[in-house]
């Protein structure tokens, strides 16, 4: 019997991140394609995680979170960002930042709606709006500072737009917006009375001192924002799935709705672990984006050694890189040579595209490796 599938389900292509870790697993290559740390995360947060283990906190967690780790989140945007939220009432606890994203975007969009998002895109931001039925709609960020024109923001705007989905720091550009590209982002919001979630998974991973901005904290802004965010990225556990998404209070029971239905509550020991990493997170910052800065600067540096002209990029732990035009190849091409002939994988951010050939002329490499990576990946690049 050929079994039938739900529609929403026929233009789901596979993830470029497990087709190109497939890839990178098969031919023994350098892996700088999916983003994730190639080094453990601090061994003082896994014995939280043990701690709490041995002393039994092994059973469901409430399905909004335990009250700590919540609490505790709340704090450090407190003291980050001078903005309070309610732990009771206006943050929830996900399995990862991918089910913040699906639980918001489920529990907003209705088939039809169109949601912006600028392009590059997280491909979860595209997918699942696809998945709710949403019709995507996009604004190219240009190089080469990945900046857009705000003309085409009001022509992209129709009023069947409910939402703007912004992604800051940015995956995969590595881009920072600026205050005056956020307070026109802000103005357009307000005036089409858009809906804006905001992915902000590398809030922390900002360099040369540029200070993260949440969107919600800008005026008018608190009550039609959603932010998204990842320990995952803040303590360097990817493999944990802890997200979290603030918004008000309306926003937040439409948001759990859904998620009571996905995952409905989180790992237990893990949201103890990352209470207790939450309430060290002033003094862990400083060395944690020391040694990301120090990362992207012997990437951005020793690639000048290569063929490919590197992006420098203020936060993520993403860069990207022009694929020098002699070679006359696209990025698919390109990448798909290097995992299996020179053994470096890399991402093809053509798929994170859907209006511009933008991304055909470029890669994206990930720099959250251990530096004798990077170092083996350079080597592997510069045979190109
Ligand atoms: N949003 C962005 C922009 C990301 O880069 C990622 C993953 N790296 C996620 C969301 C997903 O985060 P999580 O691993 O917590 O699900
Ligand atoms: N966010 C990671 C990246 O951009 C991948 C996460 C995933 O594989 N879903 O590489």
């Amino acid at each position: 019997m050929k079994p039938k599938f739900a529609d929403r389900i026929a233009s789901m292509p596979t993830s470029v991140f497990s087709t190109m870790g497939k890839l990178a697993l098969e031919h023994k290559a350098v892996n700088l394609g999916q983003g994730f740390p190639d080094f453990d995360g601090p061994g003082w947060i896994q014995e939280e995680a043990f701690k709490a283990m041995k002393s039994g906190l092994n059973q469901y967690a409430p399905m909004n979170g335990i009250f700590t780790l919540r609490n505790n989140i709340s704090n450090a945007f407190l003291n980050n960002y001078n903005m309070q939220w309610n732990p009771d009432t206006e943050i929830t606890i996900t399995a990862g930042a991918t089910e913040a994203l699906y639980s918001t975007i489920t529990a907003l969009v209705n088939p039809g709606d169109e949601v912006m998002m600028f392009e590059p895109y997280y491909d979860a931001h595209q997918a699942d709006v696809i998945l709710a039925g949403g019709i995507p709609t996009y604004v190219t960020l240009r190089k080469p500072d990945f900046s857009f024109d705000p003309e085409d923001l009001e022509e992209t705007v129709s009023n069947k737009t409910k939402i703007l989905i912004i992604n800051n720091p940015h995956n995969p550009t590595g881009k920072v917006y600026t205050r005056s590209e956020f307070d026109q982002i802000a103005t357009f919001a307000i005036k089409h009375n858009l809906l804006v979630i905001s992915d902000e998974v590398y809030e922390f991973l900002t360099f040369d001192g540029i200070k993260h901005i949440p969107i919600a904290t800008l005026p008018g802004m608190r009550d039609r924002t959603i932010t998204i965010s990842s320990t995952g990225k803040t303590f360097g556990m990817t493999g944990w799935k802890i997200g979290y998404a603030i918004a008000c209070p309306e926003l937040t029971v439409a948001v759990q709705k859904v998620h009571q239905w996905t995952t409905f509550a989180v790992n237990t020991p893990g949201q103890h672990a990352m209470a207790y990493a939450f309430s060290k997170l002033d003094g862990y910052l400083p060395d944690f984006r020391a040694l990301y800065q120090s990362k992207r600067d012997l990437l951005f540096e020793r690639l000048k050694e290569t063929a490919f002209t590197p992006h420098k990029p203020d936060g993520s732990y993403f860069m990207m890189v022009d694929i020098p035009e002699s070679a006359g190849e696209e990025d698919i091409d390109c990448s798909t040579r290097l995992v299996k002939d020179l053994g470096v994988a890399t991402i093809p951010p053509s798929v994170f595209y859907s209006k511009s050939d933008e991304g055909k002329s470029m890669l994206r490499l990930c720099f959250a490796k251990k530096d004798e990576t990077l170092l083996q990946g350079i080597e592997k690049l510069k045979a190109y």
